[in-house]
């Protein structure tokens, strides 16, 4: 299966430090960023309602985004909002845009990281392009689905939602029946369950929250374990002192056998 090819395009400033690399060397069977670039400096916002915040409508990015060279699609990332409120459109046949305005503090409150969220959406639009003619096309409705279930193709209408399936996002029932109906490669599914669970925190912040979440069983784990450590200290002390004894008696006894 080739892989799809993906433009990761910044736009704007982000509030939040995002670690490009991680997203630009994340290793999967599906997609690979080809390039990743950025527009520091947008177009002012043609959104006139008083107001100071800015927003940008869908035909606005259309203008910002610039067709991919040496990639399928346009990954666009921007911390400003849509004027419709939703996080991710698509711009056209090569490119969408995924909105982090709101929701970067809001999976920071939850210790989900952006990285993990912007992962998510490659994930989603990888095998929109691998299933359907083209990532704009409506088929797309047939397979996202309103309600949450955790999914990869969960709507999210509820933007809290995203933080139920940000990380370790799995394929609903009716999702693996969808794209069972495509013609795809062989183990296409199986290849994609296992590769979503990579999309998980780091092993530093899951023993942190393991500790908030049973601060008891943790203090008795720490006093436990350091107890066993104390005992395995003093053993081996014991074990050096009499491994020493034991070489001091050998050497006296071959000294004497010697008879110097
Ligand atoms: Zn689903």
């Amino acid at each position: 299966m080739d892989k799809v090819r993906i433009k990761l395009l910044f736009l704007g400033h982000p509030r939040h430090v995002i670690n490009k690399n991680k997203l630009s060397s994340f290793s999967s069977k599906f997609f690979e960023v080809s390039s990743l670039e950025s527009i520091e400096n947008l177009p002012k916002a043609n959104k006139n309602d008083g107001y100071l915040d800015v927003e940008y409508s869908v035909d606005e990015v259309s203008n910002i985004i610039t067709k991919a060279k040496n990639a399928d699609i346009t990954f666009a990332i921007m911390n400003y909002p849509y004027d419709d409120d939703f996080y991710l459109h698509r711009i056209n046949d090569n490119a969408v845009c995924l909105s982090i305005a709101g929701i970067d503090q809001l999976l920071l409150n939850n210790n989900i990281s952006i990285e993990n969220f912007i992962l998510k959406n490659i994930y989603e639009v990888a095998v929109l392009v691998n299933i359907l003619p083209s990532v704009c096309s409506d088929e797309a409705y047939d397979i996202v689905h309103d309600d949450t279930r955790g999914c990869l193709f969960d709507m999210n209408g509820d933007k809290f939602d995203v933080i139920y399936n940000t990380e370790k996002p799995q394929l609903c029932n009716s999702c693996k029946s969808y794209i069972n109906s495509k013609s795809l490669p062989d183990g296409y599914i199986s290849k994609l369950e296992k590769e979503l669970k990579k999309i998980k925190k780091p092993l530093i912040s899951r023993v942190e929250l393991f500790i908030k979440k049973y601060p008891l069983f943790s203090v008795g784990f720490t006093l436990v374990s350091s107890f066993i450590i104390n005992i395995l200290a003093s053993l081996f002390l014991e074990y050096s002192k009499l491994n020493i004894a034991f070489t001091d008696l050998i050497k006296a006894m071959v000294k004497c056998l010697s008879g110097t």
